[in-house]
């Protein structure tokens, strides 16, 4: 795929290959270190400005906190509590952008209703926070490409959702927002950002600065696959690892000009038999907020918050967290749930800003961009619905430093990989399914996943009809999207194909194992893999579903960290601060105690 192309980049592992003797031989404009949302759209924004791109990431595309989100795109009800109107409108800005423009194939509309608890005064204030809440999203431009709120009485509210407990509730408001597909995202802007010509690669970690005197010419890097080091030469480096963002900053001396703190949020996966409800419930609880999200044939219930200094790289849900969710969701609903009726169960860290740094340029409540020492930005906070914002910032700094003179940031107007012809080919899916074969649901699946590459899964199809059928065990998905998932969408291993490019390690109440010989097949061939290495990676897949249902079972985090650490990542990732082998972060310490009020 050449640079200037709109198109989605085949990250496959000659794609790898080259990309990775390309950061050994260039130097660089921008070399982004870590590929979660806020990097990938860095490498975004950079190479969409005409910048010669490099991304690194040391797991998978969205491997860290942006594979494990509540998945809202959403402008953040609770701010208008602290009266922070500028921090919602722009992020509503956003919200109307990417159902809009940038990927109307990954982001859509969710009803949601917020359940009274009281009479008049509580009917008032939220019904005039949400009345804030969509105006902003229409003064600033743009439609707000969603519909308005409404009210409704507690019979109103039961009709919509009988599922909730008549003793519970008042009455109720209806709103909408917007939902995303956390991982498919990020792995779509990777791939874009390769389109344009920046050169991506997974598994490189970053373990260390090239300098020159004060100031960093480039990193040092592990291909993780194979243990080679690379030298990655680049004028500005940009550091986007989120809640590792200590490990890069201590590479330059421990200099604290960002200070984060980790905070969990755990989330459950239940079918949907188990809610009887046509909209999506919020609210509120005395520590956070609880969501009960619909998300195809399931709903999402989240979500914890509390302080974590256990595995960064896996994070573990314990009984504890389990047992509150249930508990806060149950406060709400007739048909109380049950541990037999959790399907999945993740876990995942926010990077959150902690008070202000000396030097520290502070761009918005939520982010900042860093300049610590000459060639090296760093971008940390925020959320994940306006990741735009902050790797444009980031750019904008980088630019700043390089003396270039590259345009402004042209991300409001690059279509993901996918959008572009999405619309058509959604009111042509009935013609789809006739041409190929399929039933328009799975058409409809295919397009809300890949968007107007549906084609390429559909030639696939049309070359093997084999994968036409669904995998064993996880029927939801088709077999040809295993392969595309090797072969174009730059999965490595097994958990990178069960846990992002699909969500079967969540969405099955065996976590995937039924289906994971089957897959293993699927994907041997695009990867190269032989039998031994096959079996290798199934066997630690099941390991790892092992120590995380242990962990699930143990009471408090500092147990359930050491149980899950116990199977580490296939391709270990080793960090400042990480001990060797276990996978257990070198600081893990005392158990973690709930934080009040934060929750993205
Ligand atoms: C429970 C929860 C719910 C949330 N819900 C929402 C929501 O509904 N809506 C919303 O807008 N936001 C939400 N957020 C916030 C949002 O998910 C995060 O702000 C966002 O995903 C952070 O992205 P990031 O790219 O900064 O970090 P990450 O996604 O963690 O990416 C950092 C990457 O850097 C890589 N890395 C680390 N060290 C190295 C190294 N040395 N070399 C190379 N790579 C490295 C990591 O592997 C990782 O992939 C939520 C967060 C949590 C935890």
């Amino acid at each position: 795929m050449g640079a200037g192309g709109a198109d989605a980049a085949r990250l496959d592992p000659d794609s790898r290959s080259a990309a990775l003797s390309e950061l050994a031989r260039t130097e660089f404009q921008v070399l982004v270190v870590g590929g979660g949302v806020v990097g990938a759209g860095v490498a975004l924004d950079a190479v969409t400005r005409g910048l010669s791109t490099g991304l690194v990431e040391a797991r998978d595309f969205g491997g860290g906190t942006s594979s494990r989100s509540s998945k809202l795109i959403h402008g953040g009800l609770r701010y208008l509590e602290q009266l922070n109107f500028g921090l919602v409108r722009e992020a509503l800005a956003e919200r109307s952008l990417l159902l809009e423009t940038i990927a109307p194939h990954l982001v859509r509309p969710v009803p949601f209703l917020f359940p009274l608890t009281h009479r008049l005064w509580e009917r008032a204030y939220v019904g005039t926070g949400v009345t804030v809440y969509d105006t902003l999203s229409l003064s600033f431009g743009h439609s707000r490409g969603l519909p308005g709120h409404h009210q409704l009485s507690r019979r109103g509210a039961l009709k919509v959702a009988p599922g909730l407990k008549r003793s519970a509730i008042t009455g109720a408001v209806a709103y909408w927002d917007a939902q995303v597909d956390d991982a498919r995202y990020v792995l779509t802007l990777a791939r874009t950002a390769a389109g344009y010509g920046a050169q991506v690669a997974s598994r490189v970690q970053v373990r260390g600065l090239l300098r020159e005197g004060e100031r960093v010419t480039g990193v040092r890097a592990v291909d993780l696959e194979t243990g080679a080091e690379i030298g990655i030469r680049a004028q500005q480096v940009v550091n986007a690892t989120g809640v590792w963002t200590d490990e890069i900053q201590a590479m330059v001396g421990g200099r604290g000009m960002i200070n984060l703190r980790v905070s969990k949020g755990v989330h459950l996966i239940v079918p949907k038999d188990r809610v009887h409800s046509s909209t999506g419930i919020i609210a509120r609880t005395p520590d956070s907020v609880l969501f009960i999200i619909p998300w195809g044939r399931y709903w999402i219930i989240g979500t914890t918050d509390t302080d974590w200094v256990g595995s960064k790289t896996e994070p573990a849900a314990s009984r504890a967290d389990i047992d509150y969710l249930i508990g806060r969701a149950n406060r709400l609903l007739k048909t109380p749930l049950t541990r037999d009726d959790v399907v999945g169960v993740y876990a995942g860290l926010r990077p959150l800003l902690a008070g202000d740094s000396e030097s520290t340029s502070r761009l918005s409540r939520e982010h900042v961009v860093a300049h610590p020492v000459p060639g090296l930005v760093l971008v940390a906070g925020g959320k994940y619905t306006t990741y735009r914002l902050m790797a444009r910032d980031a750019v904008d700094a980088v630019v700043h430093a390089l003396d270039w003179r590259a345009p402004p940031s042209c991300t409001d107007r690059v279509p993901l990989a996918g959008a572009d012809g999405y619309l058509a080919l959604w009111n042509a899916r009935h013609r789809l399914a006739d041409s190929s074969g399929l039933h328009v649901a799975r058409i409809e699946h295919l397009l809300r996943r890949y968007g107007s590459l549906t084609p390429e899964l559909l030639d696939l199809v049309a070359a093997e009809p084999s994968l036409g059928q669904p995998v064993t065990g996880a029927d939801d998905y088709l077999r040809a999207e295993i392969v595309y998932a090797a072969s174009h969408e730059g999965a490595r291993h097994l958990d990178d194909v069960l846990g992002r490019r699909t969500h079967i390690a969540v969405e099955t109440p065996d976590r995937g194992l039924a289906a994971l010989e089957e897959i293993a097949g699927l994907i041997a061939g695009p990867l190269r893999w032989n039998s031994r290495q096959a079996a290798r990676e199934v066997a630690h897949y099941r390991a790892g579903v092992a120590a995380e249902r242990a962990s699930q079972e143990a009471v408090t985090d500092a147990d359930a960290n050491a149980i899950r650490g116990s199977v580490p990542d296939i391709v270990p990732v080793l960090g400042v601060g990480e001990a060797s082998g276990n996978g257990v972060d070198a600081g893990l310490g005392g158990v973690p105690g709930r934080v009040r009020g934060r929750s993205h």
